[in-house]
This record gives C-alpha cells, sequence and structure tokens, in this order.
C-alpha cells in the first residue's frame, strides 16, 4: 500500500501527526525501531502502578486548543506538580521558588522582607555584570545569580543542573532556568499554566488514542532500510536525531540521557510526593520519582501496600541510549544550524519534535506545533 505519510517516531510529534492527518482522510504509516510506541511517554505497568520508563512527564499548558484536544482522547487528572528538592544543608525545599522555599531558606514571612532579601543576594552578581558592561546574563550561573541569588543558587541550582547536564553552569546557556517560576507567593505549584494533569489510566492511553486507526510498525528501525522506506509514502515526517538523517555530514550533535534505577518497595508511601531532587553535588542521582503519585492522591496511596520509585542518573549519551535532552550550547547550537539548512530545503521530509529540532521541548507546545501545521498546510 503506498502512503501519504510516513512517519518515523511513534513519540507524541509523530502520534499527534498520525491522529490528525488521519482525520483528514490521509493515509499514514508510522515506524519506531523501539518494540513500544509513545516514544519516552511510555508507561510499564508494575505493581499497579504506571511506570514512567523513560523519565517522569507532566502536561502542562495555558493552550486551551491543547487541552481540549488532549484530553477529547483521554481525560486528564487533576495532578499538579510540586517537587520538593533536599539540599547539600540536608533540609527540604518546597519548589518552584515561591514564599515557602524563602521562608524554609531565611526565615522571611512576607513578601516585602523575601523581596528585600532577594535584592541584597542578588546584589553582587548585579553589580558584577554592571562592572563588565553586560547587560544581560552570558549563562546560566549568572542568570541564577541575578534571578535568585547566591543562598538558593548554592542550595537548590548548581549542583542539580552540574549533575544534569554534566557540565559547568558557567558553561549553560541562561534560557535553561528561566523555565522555574520565581513567586512571591505561597503557591508550590511548579507550573504557571492554567491546565496541568495526567492521563487517568497513564500515558499509554494518549497514545493508543491517537494512534487508533492508524498503521504501526515497530521493532523497525528507519536506517535499517531507507531507500525502502523512502519510496513507500508522499512525505516523510521525521522525528528522529537530525543529525543521523543525513549521515552525520556535520558532526555528531550531543545529548544528555537518564538511566533509571528502578524499584519495588514493600512500603505504600515512600516520599510522600512524586517528585523528589537532590540538590546536592554529592547525591549520585538527581531525583527520586515516586510513581504511583501522579495517579493516586491523599490517602488513597495506602491502598497499594507497594510503591514503585525511579532514581534518576543523568549522563552524556552514547551510540546505543536513548537520546533524551538536546545539549543547546554555542558549539551544539552551531552544527544543528548547519542541518536545519538542509531540512529547510526539503520539499518531501518534515521534522518535528525534541530529537528532529533538537529542541528542548515541552509535551504541549509540541502538539500545538503539529496542530499548527494542519491549520497552515490546509486538509
Ligand atoms: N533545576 C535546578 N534545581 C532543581 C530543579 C531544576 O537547578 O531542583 C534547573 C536545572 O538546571 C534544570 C532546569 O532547572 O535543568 C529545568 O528543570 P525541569 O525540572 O524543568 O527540567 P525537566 O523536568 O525537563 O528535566
Amino acid at each position: 500500500m503506498h502512503y501519504d505519510y510516513l512517519i518515523v517516531g511513534a513519540g507524541l510529534f509523530g502520534a499527534t501527526f498520525a491522529n490528525l492527518a488521519t482525520k483528514r482522510g490521509k493515509r499514514c504509516l508510522v515506524i519506531d525501531k523501539r518494540s513500544h510506541s509513545g516514544g519516552n511517554l511510555y508507561c510499564e505497568e508494575i505493581e499497579g502502578i504506571n511506570v514512567h520508563k523513560y523519565g517522569a512527564h507532566i502536561f502542562h499548558t495555558s493552550d486551551k486548543e491543547v487541552w481540549e484536544y488532549v484530553n477529547s482522547i483521554v481525560p486528564f487528572n487533576r495532578y499538579t506538580n510540586s517537587p520538593v528538592a533536599q539540599a547539600p544543608n540536608g533540609k527540604l525545599y518546597n519548589l518552584p521558588f515561591n514564599m515557602n522555599t524563602f521562608y524554609q531558606m531565611w526565615g522571611v514571612k512576607t513578601p516585602e522582607e523575601a523581596l528585600a532579601k532577594l535584592e541584597e543576594q542578588r546584589k553582587d552578581a548585579l553589580e558584577k555584570m554592571q562592572a563588565e558592561g553586560v547587560s544581560e546574563p552570558r549563562n546560566l550561573e549568572e542568570q541564577a545569580l541575578t534571578l535568585i541569588g547566591k543562598d538558593i543558587y548554592e542550595q537548590l541550582i548548581k549542583g542539580y543542573t552540574e549533575k544534569q547536564w554534566g557540565r559547568k553552569c558557567t558553561d549553560l546557556p541562561s534560557f535553561i532556568i528561566k523555565r522555574l517560576p520565581v513567586r512571591l507567593t505561597f503557591d508550590n505549584n511548579y507550573f504557571n499554566d492554567l491546565f496541568q494533569g495526567i492521563p487517568i489510566g497513564g500515558y499509554n492511553r494518549l497514545i493508543e488514542g491517537l494512534l487508533k486507526g492508524v498503521d504501526v510498525k515497530l521493532n523497525t528501525d528507519f536506517f535499517n532500510n531507507r531507500t525502502y522506506w523512502e519510496t513507500i509514502a508522499d512525505k516523510i515526517v521525521f522525528t528522529g536525531k537530525i543529525d543521523e538523517f543525513y549521515d552525520y555530514r556535520f558532526g555528531k550533535l550531543e545529548y544528555r540521557t537518564v538511566n533509571f534505577d528502578t524499584k519495588i518497595l514493600d512500603e505504600a508511601n515512600h516520599q510522600g510526593n512524586a517528585v523528589v531532587n537532590y540538590t546536592s553535588a554529592d547525591v549520585p542521582y538527581t531525583r527520586v520519582i515516586e510513581h504511583k503519585h501522579f495517579e493516586t492522591f491523599g490517602n488513597a496511596v495506602y491502598d497499594n501496600p507497594k510503591t514503585v520509585i525511579s532514581e534518576e542518573y543523568s549522563t552524556e549519551w552514547h551510540d546505543g541510549m536513548e537520546p533524551f535532552y538536546p545539549v543547546n550550547d554555542d558549539r551544539n547550537q552551531k552544527v544543528y544550524e548547519q542541518y536545519k539548512e538542509l531540512a529547510d530545503k526539503e520539499q518531501n521530509v518534515i521534522f518535528g519534535g525534541r530529537l528532529a529540532e533538537y529542541k528542548y521541548y515541552d509535551m504541549a507546545p509540541i502538539i500545538a506545533k503539529v496542530q499548527n501545521f494542519f491549520k497552515t498546510n490546509g486538509k
């Protein structure tokens, strides 16, 4: 059979593309080299708990159209991400940086007191930048120091970020930390978005819903038979690594990957929260996820006497590993731009997603991107 679209990769971009194209009467074939669909959203059920096999995914958006679309595939629950961080000083702090964090860090009780403290904490870094005639933070460290100051940078940011990215904060782009809100209210919601949640029954339901009625071939690597796959459809939607698509001709892009040490524990409630970050450089993992808290709330967590946790170890990506995060530093960005120039000239290939666009995407913007594609490209 000849298809309108061959979609390489059954992750969120590919599955959403397949869904919206199929709704418009297009014939789609999705191939994926893994043995399951869903990309890094994939969950495995262990002890009755949906375990996020490739790291925690929390859907959040202010885009009503995106929210209604995903909820039309599967209803979402009311999970609100409110991680806590265990700092090098041994204490626990609420995230994101808000009045609770400031109270825990400095004992300040009002927004006015917190603001005065923050100003004092930011002062040195701001003065240093001024003295050097710099108007914008040049790296993540400067961004953090001018945004939130010294104590929080040292206790909650530096160690975590350097473990997560395997690079010094002075060598990382400032935008990474701009994701984190700073608030003068007692609000532990990690995101500022209007809508947030987890699909009821887990992410596999979302992916299965998106791929309903679509031809899917798993365990199928595009690169093992590229010439064949290139003839099977009018257009290719490519969601894999863009450098691999072009045979690494401008060099390899770098990625970070995460290894998970997942354990089943004989206790109902291990850490009382889905996400606990370990911000000290001395703890080898970045965070511990207790998966049941994504879908079970309050004392209902005690209904299951067991729990499943995953420690996350962040490492540099090498061949054979799953790439997770693009490393958008200057070197990689320059390499990517060269690939992008080739990609922009393609008539019959559409590139999308974290790996093909070499971009630190959240889930909702991926969906918005696909929706926009169909808005601008008509039927
Ligand atoms: N971050 C930090 N301390 C924390 C949590 C996050 O310094 O306790 C920084 C870190 O640089 C990280 C970035 O904020 O890479 C974004 O974190 P987020 O949790 O949003 O990333 P993701 O969940 O996508 O890994």
